[in-house]
């Protein structure tokens, strides 16, 4: 491989074109209503004492909910727990047509593991900026990292679709999520 060889999509649309089918976009009543899903999601985690965090696996038509996940730990985060999960049902030819839906913008490990799994898009309703400012400094629940989905995903050889903050859901996201992080936050 030579040094000025192009690490583009377009490289790897050439290469493996069967990999990267047509993705259908999801209107923003979709995307309010997959959110509206996921917080449901959240929601019930919260009551089996998880913190506030919650994936889903969008199917093609970006309403079909194929698969979810809670939080279950610090390590096991929802979004990176779905899409190992979606990479075990379903094929990437597939995968590359979902939608991984997610209350909170996910982290370094998770929007890297979406990349492996093939998994087309991300829709994300609130921001990391938006926890940080839950969770405060030196919260023991979450050292919440400085990161963006958009520093993994962007400029990458495959182009996963970012569809984050979500005006108005991010808002709705942060209020359900503060009943959970304002008993652990220091100040
Ligand atoms: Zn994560």
């Amino acid at each position: 491989m030579s040094a000025e060889a192009a690490l583009t999509p377009e490289a790897a649309r050439a290469v493996a074109p069967e990999l990267f089918p047509e993705r259908k976009s999801p209107t923003k009543a979709q995307i309010d209503a997959a959110i509206e899903k996921c917080l449901d999601i959240q929601r019930r985690a919260v009551t089996f004492q998880k913190r506030p965090f919650a994936a889903l696996l969008l199917g093609p038509d970006n309403e079909t909910v194929l698969l979810s996940h809670q939080s279950v730990d610090q390590v096991n985060h929802a979004e990176s727990s779905l899409a190992r999960l979606a990479y075990c049902h379903y094929t990437k030819e597939y995968l590359w047509t979902c939608t991984l839906v997610s209350t909170w913008e996910p982290c370094a490990m998770c929007s890297a593991t979406v990349y492996w799994a093939h998994i087309g898009r991300v829709i994300y309703a609130a921001s990391n900026e938006q926890l940080a400012t839950l969770t405060g400094p030196g919260n023991k629940d979450n050292f919440t990292m400085n990161w963006h989905t958009r520093d993994v995903l962007l400029g990458q050889q495959k182009d996963v679709e970012i569809i984050g903050p979500v005006e108005g859901m991010d808002k709705v996201v942060m209020e359900e999520s503060d009943v959970y992080w304002k008993t652990t936050r220091k100040s």
